[in-house]
């Protein structure tokens, strides 16, 4: 005994440790076991003394204290390692796992035991089952008569207790271990239920090769969960485990048919079932093979079981027939679009109804190793393009800072070095924010981040459980609404379904009965937002509608987004109405982009034939605009509440108390001479010979995209060159260099330091400046170049009205 400590010398070896560990136990046990058989052999000597001294109650009580005790040491412990079993929204099979041993142990459920199942196993097995305390005294008796007369030794005394005993823990047939075996028969009985010992003994018994219980059999050779099994099936099953070698299905059918009609006459002859039904079994033919295990959606069965390591069946919420139609569309789908080396696809579709998943394609095809089918493109990191513009503009809806009329100016834009483009490389001047999320806009979005600032979309989206934004909340800047960051499918769908659900965020489960006090809930945006973005992705004259698409057909009306990631590695296309919600990504694995991949070309097509499989004909209505969401008439220039000189009004959804009701300012009046020549301001204004004009008030940036572009306006006459007054406002804004940047330059390559800035359209001259010395007169609009010093600069631009700004800006050679 005092060997066992010498082991744990060789712990630290990691790979010996296994089986040091199963040396160990095993002489724990063996230590166990002699201990427990002399404390036995002295107890149960006593107590039986007792009994023949006639002191009936003192053995009686010892010996039950005697069990009481061993059930406290050696208490029964059950782990039937089974197998990992998926199934759907109806509770059939979808995928099976071997079990860690690689056997198929499936676990046949209570509800799974029928009837008939349950009296053929026990006329069989066990006639006094649900009689008897684990061991049946009578049958013993009975087979130890018959082994002294034949001088066999007969299992017949088994009862289903000690068989389901025997299957956890098989021992060599020893008379200690027929005790033992009673012995753990009787606790076994103590502590579970006779349904579940039932249940225990179905799910042990073999039936050869790595087949183990009935369900597997049941499973592999008839394909069908034990509850429908017949009575002639159910027979069948229940006289091969007694000899799982000899009766192999698919192997010696003919045999086990015999067998099997003999039994049924035996069910016959003791009238177990109903005579007709056992004369029709008798009948049915017996031609079956072993089958592959199911491996329906691979993806999530994988994942769900990995998630779940001690699960033995995981009921989910997929719908069969959605998974398997949606499967053929992705995999055909992508096969069309091989020759433009696009490779995969993932597809996820959440019941709005329900905040179940109901369908989950990973990839194109699992089997596929080349193009990587076993990864799960639900969970992939991507970078999200576009698809994020919905939330944010939902944020700035509930800030109140605009609403859908809300002009905003598509011109380029410096955000402190970084200069956003659009998908098409154009630039739109002003437009509605509608038409800036229709269009998915860069530039408007990184300026309504930069209102509402990158924080605070952050934070939305660390509600709706974005992980690697939550990882990376600080590093995140404005490039996050662009796609500057990493979302994956799963998290990209179950946002767009709180938009068809009022702005709460609920997170879709993958499986039925799942705590729903686990589950995170949030209200992410309001339900008068949600409904503004909603009708906004619902509109069908964008450009986002794939090319050449035949609308004609009967598609359900839904709101969809689209988005392709920089460098055209992924294209989304995320679409949902009430009843659900579906994401599409299509792309590669392998992160190789293909210049024709567009979440509008792309992606697209692919939701619009998922949604019309899932919701064909759907008689469900649109959303309801929430109460509190109300129409205004708004100046078509502006987007904000009518002047008196905003003659072209428009209606506009507003969300009373929230939005913002600020005055139009898209025109101001400005006294000009009678020829509309000169422009007066108070302080010059002649006695006479003047009128009043109204003319546009255009934003500088709007004025200098003007320029660029040879754009025609209408321009405020240049003011009074005798005016006296210097102007306060309005001075010259320095575009580039940004303000507090540091600039890196070649010296081999003479590089030159560029100058730009934005001005009031009067003036027509500016001076610009370094550390205070004059370098150039220039017209407005041109670009200025120079070669600056090493270090700290200073950079300043006067107007010809003498208004003036200053930067400073470090510069370093290399
Ligand atoms: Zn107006
Ligand atoms: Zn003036």
């Amino acid at each position: 005994m005092v060997k066992v400590g010498i082991h744990f010398v060789k712990i630290e070896d990691e790979i010996e440790k296994p089986k040091i560990v199963a040396e160990v136990k095993t002489e724990f046990i063996s230590l166990q076991k002699s201990l427990f058989a002399t404390m036995f052999k002295q107890k149960l000597i006593k107590a039986f003394q007792a009994i023949i001294k006639n002191k009936y109650f003192k053995g009686i009580a010892s010996l039950f204290i005697l069990f009481v005790l061993l059930d406290l040491i050696f208490p029964f412990r059950i782990n039937p390692n089974y197998s990992t079993l998926i199934t759907d929204s109806e509770g059939k099979l979808l995928h099976a796992f071997l079990n860690k041993t690689d056997k198929w142990r499936m676990e046949t459920e209570l509800n799974e035991i029928t009837p008939t199942l349950e009296k053929a196993i026990v006329f069989k097995e066990d006639r006094w089952f649900r009689w008897h305390f684990g061991v049946n005294p009578f049958a013993m008796m009975r087979a130890g008569v018959r082994n002294i007369f034949t001088g066999r030794r007969t299992s017949g005394a088994s009862t289903i207790t000690m068989q389901v005993v025997r299957l956890l823990n098989p021992q060599k047939r020893t008379y200690f271990n027929k005790f033992i075996e009673i012995f753990r028969a009787i606790q076994l009985e103590l502590h579970y239920s006779k349904d579940e010992i039932l249940q225990f003994y179905i799910n042990l018994v073999p039936y050869g090769s790595n087949i183990e219980g009935l369900k597997s059999a049941s499973i592999l050779y008839f394909q069908k969960s034990p509850n429908v099994l017949s009575l002639a099936e159910v027979t069948a099953l229940t006289i091969i485990p007694n000899r799982p070698s000899s009766l192999r299905l698919g192997v010696n059918n003919p045999y086990i048919l015999q067998e099997r009609n003999r039994w049924l006459q035996n069910f016959k002859e003791e009238k177990v079932f109903n005579a007709q039904d056992i004369e029709d079994a008798m009948h049915e033919p017996l031609n079956v093979v072993r089958h592959e295990a199911p491996h329906l959606a691979p993806h999530l069965s994988l994942r769900l079981k990995q998630e779940n390591p001690t699960k033995s069946i995981i009921k989910t919420a997929l719908v069969r027939h959605k998974q398997l139609t949606i499967e053929n569309i992705v995999q055909n789908y992508v096969s069309r679009l091989y020759s433009m080396n696009i490779h995969n696809a993932a597809v996820m579709v959440i019941n709005n109804k329900t905040h179940q998943v109901e369908a989950y394609i990973g990839s194109a095809d699992f089997n596929n190793p080349i193009d990587g089918g076993q990864v799960d493109g639900i969970r992939a990191i991507r970078s999200p393009g576009s698809t994020l513009k919905p939330l944010l503009y939902a944020t700035a809806f509930d800030k109140g800072i605009i609403t859908p009329k809300t002009a905003i100016n598509d011109v380029p834009t410096n955000f402190g070095g970084f200069e956003p483009e659009n998908f098409d490389k154009l630039f739109h001047g002003k437009i509605t924010i509608e038409y800036a999320l229709a269009n998915s806009l860069n530039i408007p979005a990184v300026k309504i981040l930069k209102e509402i600032s990158t924080p605070v979309l952050v934070d939305k989206l660390k509600k709706a459980d974005f992980q690697t934004v939550k990882k990376n909340s600080s590093k995140l800047g404005l490039s996050l609404v662009l796609g500057g960051c990493g979302v994956t499918l799963e998290e990209l769908t179950n946002l767009f379904s709180a938009f068809a659900q009022e702005g709460n965020f609920q997170k879709a489960t993958y499986t039925l009965n799942t705590d729903t006090k686990s589950r995170i809930k949030n209200e992410i945006i309001s339900k008068e937002s949600s409904y503004l973005i909603t009708q906004i992705l619902a509109q069908i004259t964008r450009p986002d509608l794939p090319n050449n698409y035949d609308y004609t057909y009967r598609m359900p009306k839904i709101a969809w987004k689209t988005g392709t990631s920089f460098g055209k590695k992924d294209a989304w296309s995320i679409g949902y109405n009430a009843n659900y919600t579906i994401g599409v990504w299509v792309g590669n694995f392998s992160g190789e982009g293909v210049p024709e991949l567009s979440g509008a070309n792309i992606a697209t097509p692919l939701l619009f034939d998922i949604f019309n499989t899932v919701d064909y004909n759907s008689s469900s209505k649109w959303f309801k605009a929430p109460e509190n969401i109300a129409y205004r008439k708004v100046c078509a220039e502006s987007g904000d509440v009518p002047n008196d000189f905003c003659t072209h009004q428009i209606v506009d959804y507003y969300i009373p108390s929230v939005s913002k009701m600020t005055k139009c300012q898209h025109a101001k009046y400005i006294y000009v001479s009678t020829d509309e020549k000169i422009s007066y301001c108070s302080h010059c204004l002649p006695e006479s010979g003047t009128v009043q004009k109204l003319y546009p008030n255009y934003a500088p940036e709007l004025l200098s995209w003007f320029e660029s572009k040879h754009i025609l306006y209408e321009k405020v006459p240049p003011h009074n060159p005798k005016c006296e007054r210097v102007f306060n406002t309005n001075a010259p804004q320095i575009v580039y260099p940004v303000d507090g940047s540091e600039y890196f330059l070649a010296k081999n390559e003479d590089q030159k330091l560029m100058l730009n800035c934005q001005v009031g359209n009067e003036v027509k001259t500016v001076y610009w400046y370094i550390n205070d010395k004059l370098l150039q007169k220039a017209s407005p609009n041109t670009e200025v170049f120079f070669r600056p010093e090493a270090g700290k600069i200073k950079i300043s631009c006067s107007d010809d009205k003498g208004r003036n700004s200053d930067i400073y800006v470090e510069v370093k050679w290399e």
